[in-house]
């Protein structure tokens, strides 16, 4: 079974800050899946490190003010477009992350204050029937 992945969580320094959140659960999957790694922020076309980013509504706004709604669209529909290349129809992806989470989202205000929410590629693959989990829920596999 193929399984998409968020590339951080596997040890690649694509986040904002220029470092990756390796994940040792995730990475032990490898040994039972084929682990198909995904950074949707850099298939979106944003450098590494960038600075970093809150949904706010329907836009997602950089923390100078930018509005990258449309870099992080893009990167959601590569994402999609991997995904079914692959075959995959689960996809463990990072929690928190404006582009990866599928439960909790920072609220927009860069006060760390978490609130429900998704980011934008774990909505449009759920919207796609793919099931998405993080990393702290593998046992849903
Ligand atoms: Fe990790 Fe997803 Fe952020 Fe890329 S977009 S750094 S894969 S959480």
């Amino acid at each position: 079974m193929n399984i998409l992945v968020s590339a951080c969580l596997l040890g690649e320094k694509c986040r904002y800050d220029g470092k990756s959140k390796p994940n040792s659960d995730v990475i032990d999957l490898g040994n039972e899946y084929e682990l198909i790694p995904v950074c949707p922020e850099c298939l979106g076309g944003l450098s590494t490190p960038r600075l970093p980013a809150e949904i706010q509504g329907e836009r997602v706004i950089r923390i100078d003010g930018v509005d990258v709604t449309m870099e992080y669209n893009l990167g959601a529909q590569k994402a999609l477009e991997i995904a079914k290349l692959n075959g995959v129809s689960i996809a463990v992806l990072k929690s928190k992350s404006p582009s990866c989470s599928k439960g909790q989202i920072y609220d927009g205000t860069y006060t760390r204050t978490l609130i429900n929410g998704k980011g934008i590629t774990a909505c449009l693959l759920e919207k796609n029937d793919i099931k998405v989990i993080d990393e702290n829920e593998l046992e849903k596999l």
